[in-house]
């Protein structure tokens, strides 16, 4: 039987179409499709602003560019969470300083950005709506310090009065091949401040400029542009997808060994199902994501662990990282290829059960 990959990209006609028709209109580089999915971005949003960049890295690079970082800042990140944050910050040659998460939804807590902050006093927070669970950003906003909702995991949703990315001065996407939203590669920054959306608008191009380590090209092209606009367009259908077939695995995976062999992602709603991360309660998770691939089933290790050794202590984000397995879950995952992804899980669960019981 044929593997069934962690990730499967969904696309039509429609995408083949928009990027034929991008490619012959000679128009290849950052043009008009860039600035119609500014456009679109913004209004999807509910923001001033959006501007296209080459990825979700330079998106959290050009802002932290646009907050004012010096070399001598810090910038408060959650311990469990891309490495493409630490980057971002080390790139001005900023310190990141990880803080521990919440286990509910894997996210950063406000507690302890609260407590970091105060200790730290960053240039700013990158707050991450982890695996499609909004993050709490109101209560860090109060806080005095700018923060960018890294919204990679999960755009299109509103969250009480507001739209992921425009609740707080800076949202991040990253359009990433296997995204939510994919492009091949591209990014986006949100904002309400024209100050910020010029100075990235400014600093993603070194043409006409003076010299400059900081000008690294981050310009998105028109190719990717055409795909992520048609993307954009089906995004409410693609989340509809990716909810119905996280329901059906809630379901499916709530008997048996829920809360003995694992743990299943919070349901808390609203959220957008970017990932269905579990959490393995008897074995390491790349003991798991080596059973399961034996099944012909790619599960993954969701985030990898960037962290130096020797930082500060983050019992929950170990644990995450140790034990977090993420299941296959796509639009494009279809009905057989979701019973084998139960069925498999289960009896892998029944066994690691009767291990435990023995
Ligand atoms: C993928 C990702 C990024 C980085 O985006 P790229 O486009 O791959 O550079 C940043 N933050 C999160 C949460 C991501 O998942």
């Amino acid at each position: 039987m044929p593997v069934i990959p962690h990730n499967r990209l969904t696309f039509g006609d429609a995408e083949c179409e928009a990027v034929a028709q991008a490619v012959r209109s000679g128009q290849w580089a950052q043009g008009l499709r860039v600035q119609e999915l500014e456009a679109a971005l913004a209004q999807t949003a509910g923001v001033e602003h959006a501007v296209c960049v080459a990825s979700g890295f330079s998106a959290l690079r050009l802002s932290l560019g646009a907050l004012g970082i010096q070399p001598s800042d810090t910038v408060v990140i959650p311990a469990y969470c891309c490495v493409a944050l630490a980057n971002a910050t080390l790139a001005w040659g900023a310190t990141p300083v990880p803080v521990d998460i919440e286990p509910t939804g894997w996210n950063g807590g406000a507690q302890a950005f609260r407590a970091a902050i105060a200790e730290r006093r960053p240039r700013a927070i990158i707050a991450v709506n982890t695996f499609g669970m909004p993050c709490e950003v109101d209560q860090l906003s109060s806080a005095g310090v700018p923060v960018i909702e890294d919204c990679a995991h999960a755009f299109g949703l509103q969250v009480g009065e507001k739209w992921l990315g425009s609740r707080s001065e800076v949202g991040v996407l990253s359009f990433y091949a296997t995204k939510l939203i994919g492009g091949g590669e591209g990014g986006a920054v949100l904002t309400g401040s024209r100050a910020i959306a010029d100075y990235v608008r400014s600093a993603r191009d070194y043409g006409d400029q003076p010299a400059s380590a900081y000008r690294m090209n981050d310009k998105m092209n028109d190719l990717e542009a055409a795909l992520v606009l048609t993307q954009l367009k089906r995004l409410p259908e693609l989340i509809w997808a990716r909810e119905a077939i996280a329901q059906r695995y809630l379901k499916e995976f709530s008997g048996h060994g829920v809360s003995v062999i694992y743990r299943l992602p919070a349901n808390g709603q609203p959220r957008i199902w970017y990932r269905f991360a579990v959490e393995m309660l008897t074995r390491p998770a790349v003991s798991v994501v080596a059973e399961l691939r034996h099944a012909g089933i790619q599960a993954d290790v969701p985030v990898y662990d960037w962290r130096p050794a020797g930082g500060p202590r983050a019992p929950i984000a170990d644990r995450a990282y140790r034990n977090l397995v993420s299941l296959p879950l796509y639009p494009s995952l279809t009905r057989d290829e979701q019973d084998r992804v139960v069925s498999a899980f289960l009896s892998l669960c029944a066994e690691l059960g009767k291990a435990a019981r023995t």
